[in-house]
């Protein structure tokens, strides 16, 4: 018998690695009363404490996503509404700013339901047809090219690549977010690389940049929903982390494939997916 005590978090370091415990413990006496000892329990709670942390960092990072496009948009509609004798020119630039930022908004704000929708079970509701996927990499390596004007974007496959089954928006959302994500962290420029190539049933798709790269121990984490690497490079590109989460998603679940990155800091990283050609058939 005892009074139970919670006592302050422990940080123990083992081996190097930082872990948090929260320490319950409680003294134990025999039937006179006297103290025998003291039992404590060690509760290991840092994989909660950061899934804590990055949740108040998406928090932020979403918040600032959420505004960025809404002050561009209320900006160039007040600037329109002061009619101060713009040319058509002019007039259809902004209008032009106001659609990509519109475009921004949604496409974040269905990152937001898509996740809410794995989380709760669901898988993202698939619709499959025939794709050409030679002809979906093109579209979307030359949408990503008007992005930048740092990088240069090659595409390197076979002229005739096999038509596929698959679900085509969610395709190209994963190559859009793949390319997106190479350009977006490589601020200094350099090649960003589509590959495409079939091995047997499968093709292998390939994304390669010459950016900041990915530490070892964030390769397989990156993946996880709102995981970011936050270091001195990083910190001041903006995003929420459920990028790949959901490009994971499309290819593995709706798609039965796998995805993986490679990566070397200061050198640049690829991530690759597979996925089966003859969807339908299985
Ligand atoms: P976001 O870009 O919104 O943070 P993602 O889920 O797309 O979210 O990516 C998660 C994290 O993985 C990024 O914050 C970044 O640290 C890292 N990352 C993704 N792609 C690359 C890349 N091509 N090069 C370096 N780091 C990357």
């Amino acid at each position: 018998r005892g009074e139970e005590k919670a006592k302050p978090d422990a940080t123990i370091s083992i081996n190097g690695i930082e872990r948090i415990y929260q320490v319950q413990s409680a003294q134990v006496r025999n039937e006179e009363g006297k103290p025998l000892g003291i039992v404590a329990i060690l509760n290991d709670y840092t994989d909660i404490r950061n899934i804590e942390r990055m949740k108040s960092s998406f928090v932020a990072m979403a918040s600032h996503e959420l505004r960025t496009p809404l002050t561009a948009i209320k900006g160039f509609v007040s600037t329109l509404l002061m009619d101060d004798g713009f040319s058509k020119d002019e007039e259809r630039e902004f209008y032009m700013i106001i659609d990509q930022e519109c475009d921004r908004l949604t496409r974040l704000i269905n990152d937001l339901l898509n996740t809410a929708r794995i989380e709760a079970g669901e898988s993202l509701r698939p619709n499959y047809s025939k794709v050409n996927f030679r002809q979906l990499l093109e579209k979307v390596l030359m949408i990503q090219k008007q992005s930048t004007s740092k990088h240069k974007l090659v595409l390197d496959a076979p002229a005739e690549l096999p038509e596929i089954v698959g679900d085509e928006d969610k395709l190209d959302q994963v190559l859009t977010n793949l390319l997106n994500n190479s350009i977006k962290y490589a601020p200094n420029g350099g090649t960003v690389t589509l590959s495409c190539k079939v091995e047997g049933d499968e093709l292998l798709v390939g994304v390669a940049d010459e950016g900041l790269g990915i530490p070892k121990e964030h390769l397989a984490k990156v993946f996880d929903k709102f995981h970011r690497v936050n270091n001195d490079d990083n910190r001041k590109i903006y995003g929420t982390g459920l990028g790949l989460y959901l490009v994971k998603h499309l290819v593995e679940t709706v798609h039965l494939g796998k995805i993986w990155a490679e990566s070397e800091v200061g050198k640049g990283s690829t991530f690759y997916f597979r996925i089966p050609s003859n969807l339908d058939e299985d």
